[in-house]
């Protein structure tokens, strides 16, 4: 399997690449997550239904797609447009999900289609994201999930991600590889704007080992005006995911204006804290102009220092400032010990360079660091200048 379109991680600023034309109708099988609807206004024919794979619930009526675009009433039954209809597929290091409290060091084989329930007019990745409601149309390649599983052990990867778009919306693909992962001691990590129900959030949990979620605000109003979506679902989807034993990492992107208030920061950190725990790690990423938020300037390196002081004082043990190259200073990267502060992971970039872990936990006073970690990778790990150097800012 070959890489045809190299999306940006969702911390990375510049404008993403070019895409291609693709109109075939492949992809089509039958989706989970929806019932009939009660829909007296309905014209006659086929029913419509009600898909409850995330938190928008559409209404479709026989032949309308939902709002992701890629989810269609066809003939009274729902179906999805995208199974294993692939925009992307790369190996990447974990580090760049970003997700640093899973298996440090060790590459991710990340995958994706197009589509999304968001309309963040910030996306880094919007030519895939925004595809349908922007009306592109791309070059994709089909791959069976036991391709993926086997391009996944051929590369070496530990895991597979479902990134780059919003993986939920293609959940049946997804389910299907995760389920093959699994079973090829591969685990399986989401990149997601959080916005499942608690359906799909029984459904994905069992299969999922560890998922980096967005949380772009802490304020209802500002969800609906940048995301067209809502703050509650996405609260939910993370205690949900961290009550199922999914392990929890936080991405906040801090667009000038728009997501950096430092009341609602400390009301977000504090929530973090509260809700998941002190040791769940929060990356504050920088935001750099992109698609309808061409015009917003870069976020000012002080207020990412000002955001990661305001999670540390909110009692977060680890707070990840990302996105800044050359602005990055020698402890951003680091991961010390929540009890006596030694240094147990040491990153630059997105590479580790010193893991120190020993069975994950602290080689100093033996208190576990929370996270998935292998005793194996540690040490096949372990020393300068190690994990896959791919894929740059
Ligand atoms: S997954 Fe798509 S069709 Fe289903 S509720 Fe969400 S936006 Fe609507």
């Amino acid at each position: 399997m070959s890489l045809r379109h190299r999306p940006r991680e969702k911390d990375q600023g510049g404008p993403a690449g070019g895409v291609s034309v693709h109109g075939a109708e492949r992809g089509v099988a039958p989706a989970i997550l929806w019932s009939v609807a009660d829909d007296p206004h309905a014209p006659p024919g086929p029913a419509s239904v009600r898909c409850v794979l995330c938190a928008h619930r559409c209404l479709l009526r026989a032949g309308r797609r939902g709002i992701c675009g890629v989810r269609e009433n066809r003939g009274g039954e729902l179906v999805t447009l995208v199974y294993g209809e692939l925009v992307a597929a790369h190996l990447d290091p974990i580090e760049k999900k970003p997700l640093f409290h899973v298996l440090p060091g060790s590459t991710s084989y990340s995958i994706a289609t197009v589509g999304c329930p968001f309309r963040c007019g910030f996306c880094q990745n919007w030519e895939i994201a925004q595809a349908p409601r922007e009306g592109l149309r791309h070059t994709t390649f089909h791959a069976e999930p036991a391709e993926v599983v086997d391009a996944a052990l051929s590369a070496g990867a530990r895991s597979i991600a479902f990134t780059y778009v919003e993986p939920t919306i293609f959940a049946e693909y997804l389910l299907d590889v995760a389920r093959l992962a699994r079973g090829a001691g591969l685990r399986n990590v989401l990149v997601t704007n959080g916005y499942c129900t608690p359906e799909s959030v029984a459904a994905l949990a069992p299969w999922i080992d560890a998922a980096n979620v967005d949380l772009k605000g802490f304020d209802d109003a500002t969800y609906r005006r940048i995301c067209g979506a809502r703050l509650e679902p996405v609260l939910e989807t993370l205690a949900g995911f961290r009550a199922a034993g999914v392990w929890v990492e936080v991405t906040t992107l801090l667009i000038p204006g728009h997501t950096d208030d430092p009341a609602g920061l400390r009301a977000l950190t504090g929530w973090i804290a509260r809700e998941l725990g002190p040791e769940t790690p929060w990356h504050v990423s920088r935001f750099f102009p992109a698609y309808r938020f061409g015009h917003v300037h870069p976020t000012p390196v002080a207020t990412i220092r000002e955001a990661t002081a305001i999670g540390r004082a909110s009692g977060l043990a680890h707070v990840y400032p990302g996105n800044i190259g050359g602005a990055a200073e020698r402890d951003d990267g680091i991961t010390r010990c929540a009890g006596c502060g030694s240094l147990l992971v040491a990153r630059s970039g997105y590479r580790v360079t010193d893991l120190r872990l020993r069975d994950g936990a602290c080689p100093a006073c033996g208190r576990r660091l929370p996270g998935i970690f292998e005793a194996g990778l540690e040490h096949d790990r372990r020393g300068p200048a190690v994990g896959a150097g791919t894929g740059g800012r």
